[in-house]
């Protein structure tokens, strides 16, 4: 059986941005590589939005910019403007061709179905399997979206909608998130943050039909791509080894309060990439404690107070649009969080400490 100096197990997100950030940066030409991924083929399956706070490999897959967005609550919509940190979109389909045509010139580099396939015992592992059993109690982020195409010019692709709270919230929390791509196409997603446990939460067809044709009006469209998923809002548990580290959602890089993980997928593989020569010995790259702390107890008040959220969350855009993009993007400044926690209803939170 073949060995190698490096594996990853697990060639989605976190995998190939890992390979990616460590083929360019050469750190591959006198080093081999397997990468693991079950998959058959590599095509469009996700979406991912963030706003640019930090640089990536990218730039090149980003579907559109936007340098606006809304939030609404019934009655109420606020306009927020993100200027220095657009909100950027990218296209999975592009990202997986970019990087595979990348990979596939270094003789270095080799593709696996199994793990089984090849010795592992002195080779560093890079980790993004992960068993995420669902627990009862915790929490996930979970949706369904639709890009959906019009003949008529019907959007405004200047700006898009980030939390719709005008809808039907069933004791749980629920909206819904246009990205407008041009006049005549957006994604459409419907999203709940639930414990799973409601299966009627889950028929999204529906909702996002009712929400198209109700609430934004379109009669006519048609469906070109649909995506559906769940993010968990936990980090999921590993047993720490000498020669493995996890990454990616594994590895705790979902921001337990909004379920954002690819920039800091993006900054975890620049992380490694930096340190590969001591990987053995560094400190494992990790999103700051202070966004864990306080995740856990934004989502212990959103568990327990479901009804409250939508305008807690529309409070939080109150506070200039910078910091609030900062904070959920885990670049904030002390005087930054300490701002948005003076908007949260204080005694609430409070209560949640013991
Ligand atoms: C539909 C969707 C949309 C999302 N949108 C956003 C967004 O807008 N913004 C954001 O920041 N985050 C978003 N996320 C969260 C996060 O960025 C993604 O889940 C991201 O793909 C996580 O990367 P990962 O590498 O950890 O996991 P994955 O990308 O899921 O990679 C894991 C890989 O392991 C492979 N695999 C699984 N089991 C095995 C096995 N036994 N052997 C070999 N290979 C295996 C899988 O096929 C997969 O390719 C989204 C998540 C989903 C599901």
């Amino acid at each position: 059986m073949k060995e190698f100096d490096y594996i990853i197990n697990g060639g989605g997100c976190a995998g190939l941005s890992l390979a990616y950030e460590l083929n360019i940066h050469s750190e591959l030409s006198n080093k081999t590589l397997a990468i693991i991924e079950n998959r058959d083929e590599y095509k469009r399956d996700k979406t991912w939005s963030f706003w640019r706070v930090s640089s990536h490999n990218f730039e090149d897959c980003v579907k559109k910019n936007w340098t606006n967005f809304t939030i609404n609550i019934p009655h109420y919509t606020k306009h927020i403007e993100c200027k220095s940190t657009p909100y950027q979109t990218i296209d999975s389909g592009l990202f997986y061709k970019k990087i595979i045509n990348n990979l596939e010139q270094n003789k270095n580099i080799h593709f696996f179905k199994d793990i089984k396939e090849i010795k592992t015992e002195n080779s560093f592992i890079f980790n993004s399997v992960c068993n995420v059993s669902e627990n009862k109690e915790s929490l996930w982020q979970h949706f369904s979206g639709i890009e959906i195409e019009t003949k008529k010019e019907i959007f405004d692709d200047e700006i898009f909608n980030l939390m719709d709270f005008d809808c039907d919230q069933k004791d749980s929390v629920h909206f819904f998130y246009t990205l407008p791509y041009s006049k005549t196409k957006a994604l459409i997603e419907t999203t709940w943050i639930s414990d799973l446990n409601d299966p009627t939460l889950k028929d999204y067809d529906n909702q996002l039909k009712d929400y198209i044709e109700n609430n934004l009006k379109i009669k006519n469209y048609k469906i070109n791509y649909k995506e559906t998923g769940a993010i968990p809002l936990f980090h999921p548990k590993y047993i720490k080894k000498l020669n493995q580290i996890e990454i990616g959602t594994a590895g705790g890089m979902t921001r337990l309060s909004t379920g954002y993980t690819f920039l800091n997928i993006q900054d975890q593989s620049k992380y490694i990439r930096q340190n590969i020569n001591k990987i053995r010995e560094i400190e494992l790259f990790s999103i700051n404690k202070k966004y864990q702390f306080l995740d856990n107890i934004f989502l212990k008040v959103l568990k327990k107070n479901p009804k409250k959220m939508p305008k807690i969350f529309y409070k939080m855009f109150n506070c200039p649009s910078n910091t609030v993009i900062n904070f959920l993007s885990n670049k904030s400044k002390i005087l930054e969080d300490f701002s948005i926690i003076m908007k949260m209803p204080k005694w609430m939170f409070l209560k949640q400490l013991f």
